[in-house]
């Protein structure tokens, strides 16, 4: 992964770790991807463990918006 995007989806998610409040909502979402850690805070765990579609729902449930998704050719969300 030496271009930043991810070797099946060939995208890059990005979760603001500070801004995240911890609703588990992406999680709900898409639980393969993203999951909580010790602090409740949303992290990622795999990129390629969903549908871009799935990532991209979860991405959009985000309550406060904290969640990026890149593609190689721009922003898929927001
Ligand atoms: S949906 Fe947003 S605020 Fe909730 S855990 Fe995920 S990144 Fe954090």
């Amino acid at each position: 992964m030496t271009d930043g995007f991810s070797p099946g989806n060939r995208i890059r998610i990005e979760v603001e770790y500070d801004t995240c409040i911890g609703s588990g909502d992406c999680v709900d979402t898409a639980d393969k991807v993203f999951a909580l850690d010790e602090n409740d805070k949303a992290i990622v765990l795999d990129p390629d463990a969903e549908s871009v579609d799935l990532i991209v729902e979860a991405a959009s449930n985000c309550p406060i918006a904290a969640i990026f998704v890149i593609g190689e050719d721009g922003d898929l969300y927001p």
